[in-house]
């Protein structure tokens, strides 16, 4: 871990820069200016750096999955044609954890720490987190920090796979959960998983089991045209395994070639299907664990190897070995 000479700052929006509107805070320009007053008034050394603002600017609310392809697009071409040595990348705190799960995929075997970071309270207003954690998140990386995606918030690095935003009305937003990391360590990664693959877009879906649910309910979500379907499952990774139709549903859609993948909806929860037979049943219709992952986690890993064109078979393959300390430490 080398200290950074070379900065990319890539601005996609955010509280952290957004000003008052009649409609409620928007996203504003301008904010590279507001920056380089603020470090050269407050007297803090930060590296040189060059910024970008990614247009158009964004509440995270309203991210897609071809913004996490257009973050990447911009960070690798600074990194590989830039020479850039280091990434931040300010971003709105409300989907952020997803972009950093989406990323640590994206740019697997990327040899450059990319961090992430955003704010509760906008720059300017009183008492704001904003240039704490901006100023906080270029002191860690000017000490060095490891390469691979990591979000710097509320004083503490972590891991970029490994976030969930647990609050809406605190500094304190960011957590990484207590979930049991378990799971072989893939050893080496295919090309086709590294950063220079190109991805596609993908229809996803992410659905918790809730008492009540129907075969109904999940048909219609597969029928429109879903290629990876996420399910919370309960507990340890169980399910309403007594619903033969439903676990018929899931069995077809899992054959048709739908990665079905389950994760827990209990925040320190993990899944194991074999402890409970309701798990069991519920695995045997082609879901494939998630472990201790994150929905976030999860459903960028999804995108991640759905997206790159991989055979149903590969994507169970790879989702079930952690990639990038997503599920096993
Ligand atoms: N809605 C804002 C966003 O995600 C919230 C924030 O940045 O804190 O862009």
């Amino acid at each position: 871990m080398s200290a950074v000479n070379n900065l990319f700052v890539l601005y996609t929006g955010g509280t952290i820069g957004m000003l008052q509107t009649a409609q409620g805070l928007a996203p504003a320009g301008g904010f590279e200016t507001r920056m380089r007053e603020h470090l050269a008034s407050a007297g803090k050394p930060a590296p040189q750096f060059v910024f970008q603002e990614m247009l158009p600017l964004l509440d995270s609310a309203n991210m897609t999955q071809a913004q996490w392809l257009a973050m990447r697009d911009e960070i690798v071409a600074a990194v590989v044609e830039g020479g850039h040595d280091a990434v931040l990348l300010l971003h709105g705190t409300d989907t952020l954890a997803y972009s950093a799960a989406a990323l640590s995929f994206l740019l697997l075997g990327l040899d450059v720490p990319v961090v992430l970071t955003g704010a509760m309270l906008p720059a300017g207003c009183d008492g704001s987190d904003a240039w704490p954690n901006l100023c906080g998140a270029l002191a860690a990386l000017q000490s060095g920090v490891e390469p691979g995606v990591h979000l710097y918030f509320n004083g503490g690095l972590m891991h970029g796979a490994r976030v969930s935003k647990l609050r809406s009305d605190a500094f304190d937003a960011f957590t990484v959960l207590p979930r049991q990391r378990s799971g072989e360590r893939a050893d080496a990664l295919p090309a086709l998983l590294g950063f220079n693959t190109r991805r596609v877009p993908v229809n996803l879906a992410v659905l918790p089991l809730f008492p009540g649910l129907q075969a109904g309910h999940v048909q219609a979500l597969l029928d429109s045209g879903v290629q990876g379907l996420l399910l919370e499952c309960y507990g340890s990774g169980t399910g309403p395994s007594d619903n033969a139709e439903l676990l018929a549903v899931l069995k077809a859609a899992h054959q048709r070639g739908v990665v079905l993948a389950a994760i827990s909806q209990c925040p320190a929860g993990h899944v194991e299907f074999g402890v409970y037979a309701a798990g069991s049943q519920l695995a045997a219709s082609g879901l494939v664990s998630a472990g201790g992952m994150t929905r976030e986690a999860a459903l960028a890993k999804l995108f991640a190897l759905i997206g790159a064109g991989l055979a149903p078979a590969d994507v169970e393959r790879w989702f079930a070995l952690d990639l990038c300390g997503e599920r096993a430490e």
